[in-house]
């Protein structure tokens, strides 16, 4: 069953044919993949998902793949109560979706196992992408388990835990003096030259597919009644369209009604395009200049999907809050130290905006809510050292038990 009946454009709503290679639509906007949902809510009932996998591919009728997956294991990942951390913040409902768990540690590895397996189903053997971290290694990780090729290109100044992975995959890495932005216009430039398939976020329309499954698991792990709030840490935002993506096909499939939560996007002080262009009611961000913070995957100054994002907020009576690379490390020691989960700096950032969202009354501490960790801090080993080495530094070294001398 060749499931994906077509491609459409997000921005002007054009029809592609499915089964073809395609990056972005002629008119720029992005493309997303449709299916003959009418038809697969008769052969594929709610109940029945619970004999699927345990990982993302539980939910293969939507998604774009026909047998050839490339899988290692990704995706069902735990809904954790965070009640002592919920305790701190006064708020009673509140739970983590912790992507931490995921093969190369982040979310990233959803949207790769689909677009890799796609690729290798329609015989691409070459591909690249532009990168600020942990795309880079989860496609290195999906090259690898396929057998083709991945030609990455990073900022310099990634977090090197993502860079080691690249390598050790076999990848061909460029390092690049500049942004994600300069990266992809390098991408751009040679792809076609090169031969390669430009898998970059949002410029294909396979990566979102693994990713919108981040909503479908959600759902399925509330017994089907979706959270009140869902804050995510957005970058280039396709985790937020994607779930978006997801909740309307589960309403189409009949598993849901048409009640969404506040969709709520985090973003950080030094690079918060999203956040300026909710507030002045833009329909799409404008460049972030000289965007910088510790939460490298928060680090994108336009996202070629901001329409989407927006939407999104706006459609669902949410928000776009930022908050600053202090506050997201102190987060982070909160929900480190309050739940077992040692967070990345970005899913830290939506502990940061939750707090300041219950004190400014976005949200009720009743609320059912649900923050995304979105990567594990194993792999930002100098944001951790730098936030832990201050507070050492700050405090009496001996007070903290840090040093014994044995006898
Ligand atoms: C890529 C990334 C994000 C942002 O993802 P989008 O869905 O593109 O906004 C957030 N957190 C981490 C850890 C990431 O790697
Ligand atoms: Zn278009």
């Amino acid at each position: 069953m060749a499931k994906v009946t077509h491609l459409e454009c997000s921005a002007c709503n054009k029809r592609l044919e499915a089964g073809r290679i395609e990056n972005l639509c002629t008119c720029g906007g992005p493309l997303l993949a449709r299916y003959d949902l009418d038809t697969i809510r008769y052969r594929w009932r709610r109940r029945e998902v619970r004999n699927g996998p345990s990982t993302m591919w539980r939910y293969a009728p939507v998604l774009p793949a026909n047998g050839s997956i490339v899988t290692l294991g990704e995706g069902w990942t735990p809904l954790v109560r965070a009640n002592r951390l919920g305790a701190m913040l006064a708020a009673g409902n509140l739970w983590v979706k912790d992507e931490s768990l995921n093969p190369t540690g982040s979310f990233k590895a959803r949207g790769l196992s689909c677009a890799v397996s796609v690729c290798v189903e329609m015989g691409i053997r070459k591909v690249a992408m532009a990168s600020a971290g942990n795309a880079s290694s989860a496609l290195a990780a999906y090259a690898a388990a396929a057998g083709i090729e991945a030609n990455i290109f990073m900022p310099r100044d990634v977090p090197q835990p993502n860079y080691l992975e690249c390598k050790a995959h076999g990848a061909h890495v460029t390092l690049v003096d500049g942004l994600i932005s300069d990266c992809a216009l390098l991408v751009a430039g040679r792809a076609a030259e090169e031969g390669w398939f430009d898998i970059g976020g949002m410029r294909e329309p396979y990566r979102l597919e693994g990713k919108k499954t981040m909503g479908y698991e959600v759902a399925e792990q509330l017994d089907w009644e979706l959270p009140d709030a869902i804050v995510y840490p957005t970058g280039g935002g396709v985790g937020l369209i994607a779930m978006w993506k997801a909740f309307q096909e589960m309403e189409k499939l009949g598993w849901i009604g048409g009640r969404r939560p506040k969709m709520i996007a985090v973003q950080a002080e030094g690079c918060q395009p999203i956040v300026r262009a909710f507030e002045e009611n833009a329909s799409e961000s404008r460049f972030f200049e000289n965007s910088h913070t510790i939460a490298a995957g928060l680090r994108v100054p336009k996202p070629i999907g901001d329409f989407l994002v927006l939407q999104a907020l706006r459609q669902s009576a949410g928000t776009a809050i930022a908050v600053s690379d202090d506050e997201i490390m102190d987060a982070a020691v909160q929900l480190a130290g309050s739940e077992g989960i040692y967070p990345a700096p970005e899913g830290a950032a939506s502990a940061a905006a939750l707090k300041k969202l219950l004190q400014s009354g976005f949200l009720a501490p009743g609320s059912r809510i649900v923050l995304y960790n979105t990567a594990t801090g194993l792999k930002y080993p100098e944001a951790w050292a730098s936030r832990l080495g201050q507070a050492l530094a700050a405090t009496e070294h001996d007070k903290l038990g840090g040093l014994i001398t044995p006898r």
